[in-house]
């Protein structure tokens, strides 16, 4: 990325609303369930899995938080229906962390009891480090309650995401591994592209020899050749583990690992609260923030 880019890039959030929505369209799935839906069966029929996820964070009332779990149950609903091999994954903050913690992993249980159910599996992502001991505490909670059927997210850019690994061993977690998208502070995060992607490797190596089941999140060619290294050499073989992509990136990629043979898992996130998300999506694009200044300015300029 140019430092014309990078600073277009921080400037993402004074860009209009309908230019982000414009943008950021291949991401999402679109506004409701069905968009969703149609947008798995597309995935499913290339041989692809998916997780769904239900759009919305930072939620400010209580109610909006329980309307988030209940969305869930919505969607657990379609994918019986219709067959669909997906799973789901949740934001904490979306399911009330921010307002409480009691509620919020009344909520996170709920929706983890659903998706027993119906013999399915949710995701919890990873938000920001204010988030990252109770993120983590709620997963072993639940582990320790006896829910099988939840996993976890590290995010390689954090130094402590190995100690982290260490302290979950025992419960032979299931953890998505990604590097982290939310800009975190030197003194706790790994701020080199490359450092990043050295610690991903070690991150996987460890959660692999502790048995873990890991979901490797990444669309960066160097870490998927790693990852493919690392696998073949402890003789993991589907369904020992997956590779995981969001909507939208890689598609191609995405296609060659299904054909190889190896589980591969889409994000397919949808809902009216597509801003935040998007944001997140654009920012990470480094093609696009040219395109973006250019709309930008073309839309000021009533071109
Ligand atoms: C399934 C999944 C779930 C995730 N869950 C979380 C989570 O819970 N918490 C969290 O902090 N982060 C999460 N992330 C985001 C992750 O942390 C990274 O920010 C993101 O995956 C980009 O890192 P990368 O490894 O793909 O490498 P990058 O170096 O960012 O990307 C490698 C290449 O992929 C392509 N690419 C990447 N992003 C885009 C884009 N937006 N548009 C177009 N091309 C792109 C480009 O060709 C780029 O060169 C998730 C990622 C995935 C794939």
């Amino acid at each position: 990325m140019t430092l014309l880019d990078r600073a277009i890039v921080r400037l993402l959030p004074a860009v209009p609303k309908p230019v982000v929505q414009l943008f950021s369209a291949r991401y999402i799935a679109g506004p409701s369930l069905e968009d969703a839906v149609s947008v798995v069966i597309r995935l499913n029929a290339a041989g692809k899995m998916a997780t769904i996820d239900v759009l919305g964070e930072e939620v400010e009332r209580e109610d909006d938080a329980r309307a988030i779990a209940l969305a869930y149950q919505h969607v657990f609903d379609e994918i019986e229906r219709d067959h669909l091999d997906s799973n789901v994954s949740v934001k904490l903050t979306a399911l009330g962390l921010g307002l409480s913690y009691e509620l919020c992993r009344a909520n996170l249980e709920d929706v983890v009891r659903q998706a027993a159910e119906d013999h399915n599996f949710v995701r919890i992502d990873m938000e920001d480090s204010s988030t990252t001991d109770d993120t983590l505490r709620l997963y072993r909670e639940l582990r320790e309650a006896g829910h099988v059927n939840v996993g976890v997210v590290l995010q390689a850019c954090l130094k402590r995401s190995l100690r982290d690994i260490d302290a979950l061993a025992d419960l032979r977690p299931n953890v998505r591994l990604c590097k982290g998208i939310y800009v975190e502070p030197a003194s706790i995060a790994f701020t080199d592209a490359n450092a990043i992607r050295a610690n991903f490797v070690t991150c996987l190596e460890t959660l692999l020899d502790a048995r873990a089941y890991v979901g490797v999140a990444t669309h960066d060619e160097w870490l998927i050749g790693e990852a493919l290294r690392l696998l073949a050499e402890r003789g993991l073989e589907p369904p020992d583990y997956e590779f995981q992509m969001l909507l939208g990136v890689r598609e191609r990629r995405a296609d060659e690992l299904v054909a190889a043979g190896h589980r591969l898992r889409v994000y397919v996130p949808f809902g009216e609260q597509w801003y935040a998300y998007s944001l997140r999506r654009l920012q990470e694009n480094p093609a696009m923030a040219g395109t973006i200044a250019r709309a930008t300015v073309g839309r000021v300029l009533g071109r």
